[in-house]
C-alpha cells in the first residue's frame, strides 16, 4: 500500500548538517502493523512526517497506492493527508480554544460522514460525555483520546502514530493501545515509532532507525 524508496533527507541549521533519513526504504502492506523503534534523533519522526506527505525528503519517494506522494498537485496530497492518513501525536496537538467535539469536526469537515458518527466514536472511546469540554478540562489520557477519534474520524488507510503513548501513565498508554489494536483489526494499517518497548508488542514487524539508517 506504501512504498518508502531510498528516502534521505538532512535539515541544516547554520553551518551544521543533520542527517535525519539515510536512503531509507521500506515497504507497508495494507493491514500491517510496524513499529519503528530507535533511540531519540534517530530520525524516527522525520521519517513519519515524510510518509504523512509534511516533510519532503531530499530525494527518493514515497508511493501511496503506487502514486508519488511528493509529485501530487497541492489538492490531491491535501486529500492524502486528510483522508488517506492519519496523525496521533506525542504532544496530542489539539486545538486549545475548541471542543472536543470541534476539534474533530475540524477534520472530519467536507468528508461526509453521516451525522452521529463523531458522536458514536466518541461513546466508543468513553468521551461522549466529555464533549464540549475543551482540552484544558480533559486529562492526559482524554487529552490523547480526542486527538486519537480525530486521527480516525475519516477513516484513514493508514495511521501514523508518534511516540502516541510518551505522555500517558501505563493505564491510559493500554487504553490507548487497545484502540489502535481495535483500529487495525477494522482493517486499518498502523505505523507508529515510539521508544518505548511496550507499544511494540502489537507489531508485526518490528524495524530499528539508528543515526537516520533502517537497521
Ligand atoms: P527522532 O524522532 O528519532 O527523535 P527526528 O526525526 O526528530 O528524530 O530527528 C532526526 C535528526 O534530525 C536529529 O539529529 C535532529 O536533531 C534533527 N532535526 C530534526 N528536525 C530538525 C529541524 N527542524 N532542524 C534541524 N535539525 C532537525
Ligand atoms: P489524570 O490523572 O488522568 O491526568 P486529571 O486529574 O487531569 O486526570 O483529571 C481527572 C478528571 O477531572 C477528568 O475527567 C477531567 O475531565 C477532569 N478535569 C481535569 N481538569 C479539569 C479542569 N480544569 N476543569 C474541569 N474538569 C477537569
Amino acid at each position: 500500500m506504501l512504498e518508502i524508496n531510498h528516502i534521505s533527507k538532512k535539515y541544516v541549521k547554520g553551518k551544521e548538517t543533520y542527517t535525519a533519513l539515510d536512503n531509507v526504504s521500506l515497504k507497508i502492506e495494507s493491514g500491517d502493523f510496524i513499529a519503528v523503534v530507535g533511540p531519540s534523533g534517530s530520525g524516527k519522526s522525520t521519517l513519519l512526517h515524510t510518509v504523512g506527505g509534511l516533510i519532503r525528503p531530499d530525494s527518493g519517494q514515497v508511493l501511496f497506492r503506487g502514486k508519488s506522494v511528493y509529485k501530487m498537485d497541492s489538492h490531491e496530497v491535501n486529500k492524502y493527508r486528510r483522508k488517506n492518513v492519519g496523525f496521533v501525536f506525542q504532544q496530542f496537538h489539539l486545538i486549545p480554544y475548541l471542543t472536543v467535539y470541534e476539534n474533530i469536526k475540524l477534520t472530519e469537515i467536507e468528508l461526509e460522514n453521516e451525522n452521529g458518527s463523531i458522536e458514536a466514536t466518541l461513546e466508543k472511546c468513553a468521551l461522549l460525555p466529555l464533549k464540549n469540554k475543551y482540552p484544558s478540562e480533559l486529562s492526559v489520557g482524554e487529552k490523547q483520546r480526542t486527538a486519537f477519534v480525530r486521527a480516525i474520524i475519516s477513516n484513514p488507510e493508514i495511521l501514523l502514530a508518534d511516540e502516541p503513548t510518551g505522555n500517558l501513565d501505563p493505564g491510559n498508554s493500554q487504553i490507548l493501545m487497545s484502540l489502535i489494536k481495535e483500529f487495525r483489526e477494522n482493517g486499518g494499517t498502523v505505523l507508529l515509532v515510539s521508544h518505548e518497548a511496550e507499544t511494540t508488542n502489537y507489531a508485526n514487524r518490528i524495524v530499528t532507525l539508528r543515526a537516520g539508517k533502517l537497521l
